[in-house]
């Protein structure tokens, strides 16, 4: 045990380094933000209300990072911003889909909240984070903006179709494709969007 603690401690400490790499000032990521607010206006919205109004919402961190997601959320209320997808700009990837992402990441600290660790599981918390982006952008398509609930819709179909089953977001989206609740919210947009 006496050996393998520095040697644990390196892996650790090599982890972290490794995450502080890709780590980008506070200040520096507002100001990515600031400097996409025309090419994201959505997004820049509801990023601002989420920051005033949301009160799960405890801090969010920028990264740039080539891999990986666009976001990520965490138990203790932190949503982590990967800046990539506003600075090298994906054409697949518009306001509208990472207006979806923003909701997501607040659906999973919704998740936090309301569920026990001990019966929290990264599944069930893919599942409640899709749900609420759905609900949210719902919301936005009563108020005539149907175009994220339509972006959410695609990508989720796109996705569940993965092979990836590791990826829990993959697994959660396999099952809620074919269940009814995402039926309801494929006839809403048919019925109510043109
Ligand atoms: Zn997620």
């Amino acid at each position: 045990m006496k050996i393998l603690s520095p040697l644990l401690f390196l892996f650790f400490f090599s982890i972290i380094a490794k995450a502080q790499h890709f780590k980008v000032l506070g200040t520096a990521g507002y100001r990515i933000i600031e400097e996409n607010k025309t090419a994201f206006p959505k997004f820049y919205q509801l990023f601002h209300q989420l920051l005033d109004q949301e009160p799960l919402l405890k801090q969010v961190i920028f990264i740039n990072k080539k891999t990986g997601g666009p976001g990520f959320a965490n138990p203790n209320g932190t949503i982590t911003l990967n800046l990539d997808y506003f600075i090298r700009k994906k054409p697949r990837f518009d306001d509208n889909r990472w207006l979806v992402v923003l909701y997501h990441e607040v659906g999973h600290l919704h998740y936090f909240d309301e569920t026990p660790r001990p019966r929290r599981n990264p599944e069930d918390s893919e599942r409640a984070a899709f749900e609420y982006s759905l609900q949210k952008t719902k919301e936005m398509a009563m108020n005539n903006d149907c175009l994220p609930l339509k972006s959410g819709l695609q990508n989720m179909l796109l996705r569940s179709q993965s092979n990836e089953t590791t990826d829990p977001h993959v697994r959660a989206l396999k099952r809620m494709v074919n269940e009814p609740l995402y039926a309801e919210y494929v006839a809403f947009q048919k019925a109510n969007c043109k």
